[in-house]
């Protein structure tokens, strides 16, 4: 896109700027930026007030939340508006130890912070019972170790993300629904990087609680939203006024709402072409990979991952590791590393140590996570400037 195509001079010459880093967050779509432009202008009324200013904002936040239960066929009522993904993960998990009297969630140690340390924090906090199951070698969960993990008597809440943000691995929904209604077990599943990616039925699949989170799918930041079964009954979060039900008091914001609808009401509407698009592009990196350099290879199997996400174990020396996102930044290029890098030193993320060997853990990783509006000139300008580090 010529948006992302700013020329500046690099290290290794002229260079483009190429966006691959569509699982932190994505490009706002123009025809959201219209919308929200547009309600931003002419809806500022309060829509907790009774007069037709607040009644007409109060509507916009219903149709959007009618036609985000419809992209996932349940009820409008189930679904509660929240600031970001973090925030919903944080309600679900805390209603149910505090409200659904669970006393022993079963999550896993490739979680994202925003239910790992969630977890951690509520488990000190409320004297719960944590355990986590068994993570294989390409990165997905063990589903024998998860049915003997919940094979106990204890109120249990199970905890494991859909699509994983650092490697792309994908929870077998239907399985753990499966697995969590056999025995009795709530299930909590973390769709942030999937919601606006693929499709997920509620009425066929009765999961219990979801989150999702708008600038995962080209939608603005600052909003999301949990899916809360109607039969469950859960104490409000934020105390104050009536809005979301009681359950979640504050004016309610109503262009982020607007936007997170439309947002995913396109990303629907060209769900199967951009899918379809963006696959290719995955597949056509792994090809280029191979062919430039010897001895790839991938946390999790890339065949079987989320089609717009890749973890890349780069042949690189140990060394080069805490230069790669700086000399890929410096030529333009903004991906992302599964390490946080500490005083100079690189450690690897707490998803690559939950499964990797200790020998790929030592090399260099970067995960690349595409949108319809990359390119194949991206990758070929990415593994160009691999080559020349
Ligand atoms: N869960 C997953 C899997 C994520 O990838 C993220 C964001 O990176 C979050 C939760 C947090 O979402 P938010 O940024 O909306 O708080």
């Amino acid at each position: 896109m010529l948006f992302f195509q700013r020329y500046k001079i690099a290290k290794f010459g002229p260079m483009k700027n190429i966006y691959l880093d569509n699982a932190s967050t994505t490009a706002l779509r123009p025809e959201v930026i219209t919308e929200m432009t547009k309600v931003l202008t002419e809806n500022f009324g309060n829509p907790s007030s009774s007069h037709a200013f607040g009644r007409s904002s109060k509507n916009l936040i219903e149709l959007s939340r009618k036609s985000i239960a419809k992209q996932l066929n349940c009820n409008a009522k189930e679904i509660i508006f929240t600031s970001c993904g973090t925030e919903a993960n944080n309600f679900i998990i805390l209603s149910c130890i505090r409200d659904l009297k669970v006393n022993r969630i079963i999550t896993s140690k490739i979680e994202h912070h925003a239910v790992l340390h969630t977890i951690e924090v509520f488990q000190k906090q409320f004297d719960i019972q944590v355990d986590y199951v068994n993570i294989l070698e390409d990165g997905t969960v063990d589903y024998n170790d998860l049915e003997e993990l919940l094979n106990d008597d204890k109120k249990t809440l199970v905890s494991l993300m859909h699509v994983n943000n650092e490697i792309g691995t994908v929870l077998n929904l239907e399985k753990v629904v499966s697995l969590c209604k056999n025995n009795n077990a709530y299930f909590h599943t973390d769709t942030v990087q999937s919601i606006g990616k693929t499709k997920i039925d509620l009425t066929e699949l009765p999961i219990d609680f979801l989150v999702a989170s708008a600038h995962k799918f080209h939608g603005p930041k600052g909003i999301g939203f949990a899916f809360i079964r109607k039969q469950i009954v859960l104490q409000p979060l934020l105390l104050g006024g009536e809005q979301e039900k009681g359950l979640r008091a504050g004016t309610e914001s109503v262009h982020n709402i607007v936007g997170m609808a439309k947002a995913l009401e396109i990303s629907f509407e060209k769900l199967e072409q951009e899918k379809i698009k963006v696959s290719k592009l995955k597949r056509y990196l792994i090809e280029q990979l191979n062919l430039n350099f010897t001895e790839i290879s991938f946390a999790g199997n890339p065949e079987d991952t989320f089609y717009n996400v890749i973890n890349v174990i780069l042949p690189f020396d140990e060394n080069k590791t805490s230069m790669l996102l700086f000399q890929l930044d410096m030529n333009g290029i903004a991906v992302s590393r599964g390490s946080a890098c500490q005083s100079g030193s690189v450690k690897p993320s707490h998803v690559l140590k939950a499964f990797l060997p200790k020998e790929l853990l030592q090399k260099p990783n970067i995960r690349v996570s595409f949108s319809h509006n990359n390119t194949k000139d991206d990758i070929d300008y990415l593994i160009d400037i691999l080559k020349k580090i």
